[in-house]
Parts: C-alpha cells; structure tokens; sequence
C-alpha cells in the first residue's frame, strides 16, 4: 500500500500576493503534492487552512500515514483542537515534515517545545545547501550539495532542541549559516523540519528539493501503523507483577483506580 500523505497549506500568499500567485497559481501545496505523487509508493493529497477542519477530520488523520506543513502568516488561525489532534497522532506514529515558515507554526512549537526562532533575510540570496549526512535516507542520491539561486535567508541561532540527526546546512551569500534538515522522534512519530520554501520563489519546483520531500515522507513513514497504547497509563496490580511482591506501606490509589492526568 502507498503512503497516504497530506500535504497541507496555509494558502494565503497564493491567493492573495501576485508574485507567489504566479509562481504558484494552484497554491504550494498542489506543487507538492504533485511532485510526491511522481513516486508511486507515495499518495498524496492536500489540505488547506480554509476547509472545515482544515481538511483535518479526525477521519482523515487516522488515515495518514505522513503530513507536511507549510504555514507563515496565520499561524495563528490553526485551531488549538487541530493542533493537539495532530499532535496525538504524531505521538501515535503519523510522520510529519515541517517546511520553512512552519518552524513557527503551533504544531512544530508544540512538538519541540521551545521558541524554535531564527535570524532571517529577504534577499533573494544564494542558498548552498551541504550534505552532512550525506548515508541518511533523507538524502538519497543527492550530490555533496546543491544550490537555490534565490532563498530567503534563515540564520543560527535555530533555537529548537538538540536533534536527533542534521541532514543538512545551508550556507547563505550573506554569510550566516543554519542547520536547515533536521530530524526528531516524538512518541512513534518521526519529525523532519526541511528550511527551504519561501512563497516568492520557486523552491518547491526545484527538482533535488523535490527529490528530498519525496525521501522524507519515505523517511517519515512508519510502517508499524498506529500505536494508540502510547497513550495508556495502566495502574499495574500486585497480583499482576512479574515477580511476586508484597504490597508495602501506604497508598494513595484504590487497586484498578486510574492515575491522575
Ligand atoms: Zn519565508
């Protein structure tokens, strides 16, 4: 079976500033989700912030395997419902992939738990991005690195934890550098953050960004399915101990009683 995908989209910029319009008059996300699906191991389809929902039924999250997120000016219009429903099911092992503007978002934020902000530049400037991680499946047959003509500039200090793994980092024309392909676990669920993608330049066109987007959902994707007993909380008995004890001292829960939350 494919990886069923959502690639989900703010769909501001597109609708609403000339230049991202013509560089993308069907929306980023339609640009996306037609460059994974040139993969037949990937399904993907699309959600924006204006569906009901957000295009993110509890129905359709639980048949997602891998999510992208691209958001910028209305971080803000996200339900927190939405949020922590993704969150669950991250949790729960759906992959998710958080590009560009969406290291501000509230499910990134939320997911890393600290400010996740940056230094950034509109300048149109040279991005070099280096491979450093050059066996990780993420950058399958990509060369040691590869440049976008005209980026935005994100630089350090990326205040995110400590990742699991750097894939990537840019370098800029203007000197600065980031760690611009990141990759965390959360609960069963893998995380990618990939820099690139700012909306008035055609970054999402470029064929090796789309050769990694199409990695990363791979990447992503953890074939185990769901794990919904991530959530569980059992109060174990005496009686069910693998080794026989004797119940000492006091105690504040009635046997089989559930835990606070
Ligand atoms: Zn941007």
């Amino acid at each position: 079976m494919s990886i069923r995908t959502i690639v989900w989209g703010e769909n501001i910029h597109e609708r609403t500033n000339q230049v991202v319009a013509e560089v993308y008059p069907d929306g980023m996300h339609s640009t996306i989700a037609e460059a994974l699906n040139q993969d037949p191991a990937i399904k993907a389809t699309t959600a924006t912030l204006q569906e009901p929902e957000h295009g993110l039924s509890v129905e359709r999250l639980a048949e997602t395997d891998v999510l992208l997120w691209w958001g910028h000016k209305d971080h803000g219009g996200v339900s927190d419902e939405v949020v922590e429903r993704v969150a669950k099911r991250v949790w729960e092992g759906m992959g998710l992939i958080v590009l560009h503007s969406g290291h501000f978002s509230k499910i990134f934020k939320r997911l890393m738990g600290t400010p996740c902000a940056l230094k950034w530049r509109e300048a149109g400037e040279r991005e070099r991005i280096w491979v450093i991680n050059p066996r990780h499946p993420i950058a399958a047959g990509l060369p040691d690195h590869f440049e976008l003509e005209n980026e935005e500039m994100y630089g350090e200090q990326f205040s995110v934890p400590e990742p699991l793994e750097t894939v990537f980092i840019s370098w800029f024309e203007g000197g600065e550098v980031f760690r611009s392909g990141l990759t965390y676990r959360r609960g069963a669920g893998n995380i990618f953050y990939f820099r690139p993608g700012h909306e008035t330049y055609p970054t999402y066109h470029n064929e090796t960004v789309q050769q990694v987007l199409r990695n990363a959902v791979k990447w992503a994707h953890n074939p185990l399915g769901t794990y919904a007993a991530i959530h569980d909380a059992p109060n174990v008995p005496v009686e069910k101990a693998l080794e026989p004890i004797v119940e000492r001292g006091p105690r504040l829960h009635q046997a089989g009683e559930a835990g606070y939350r």
